[in-house]
């Protein structure tokens, strides 16, 4: 027999999510359908309440409750550093070393000729806009180690250059490869500390 079309519903949309094929979005649906009720309605009210309440910092384009977010917004931080992170989750991992006082701009991916991402699809001018607007004299290019994140960061690293701003690339610590996301607090550390000028 066929799956029931309220299941098939739930899989078409899950196996969508980051890493998640068919079989596992199988899986996952049927699990939900195994919850007891509350915490199926617990789940479907934590979304409904993040999609409500996270909003786009509209200076740095953090996920946050609030416009600005708490970063931007704290009047303490070296107004003149900006950590150019690929995703929102790139920027908490970097947010936990306390030495880096800076503040932050998170670019929404990476170039990728493959996936048909370029330039239009960052945020590119509104980085480079704010580097002028704002003055910043130094912009940590903190994209993942893989090739995409290494690419981009070439390709940033020329057009700030052109602006007269130093860009400077996370220095050595940090796996080739890796995602900046699960990389941990010391590491990430080590890595701003041994930035390099590009
Ligand atoms: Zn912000």
């Amino acid at each position: 027999m066929n799956r029931p079309q309220a299941i098939e519903r739930m899989m078409q949309i899950i196996k969508h999510f980051p890493g998640v094929g068919p079989k596992m979005a199988e899986r996952i649906s049927y699990h939900i359908l195994r919850m007891p009720v509350e915490q199926s309605d617990a789940l479907v009210d934590a979304i409904m309440q993040a999609r409500s309440t996270m909003k786009y910092c509209s200076i740095c384009f953090n996920l946050s409750e609030s416009d600005p977010c708490p970063i931007c917004a704290d009047s303490d931080r070296d107004r003149k550093t900006i950590c150019v992170v690929e995703t929102p989750q790139d920027l908490i991992a970097v947010s936990k070393v306390k030495d880096y006082k800076g503040l932050y701009f998170v670019l929404g991916g990476a170039l990728s000729p493959l996936d048909a991402i370029g330039p239009q699809d960052l945020r590119i001018d509104s980085l480079l806009k704010r580097i002028k607007d704002e003055a910043i004299t130094e912009v940590i290019l903190a994209t993942d180690t893989d090739a995409k994140g290494e690419t981009t960061a070439l390709y940033l690293a020329q057009l700030i250059k052109e602006m007269h701003v130093k860009a400077t690339r996370l220095g050595y610590g940090l796996p080739v490869g890796g995602d900046i996301e699960y990389a941990d607090e010391i590491t990430i550390s080590r890595a701003i500390a041994g930035r390099k000028e590009m």
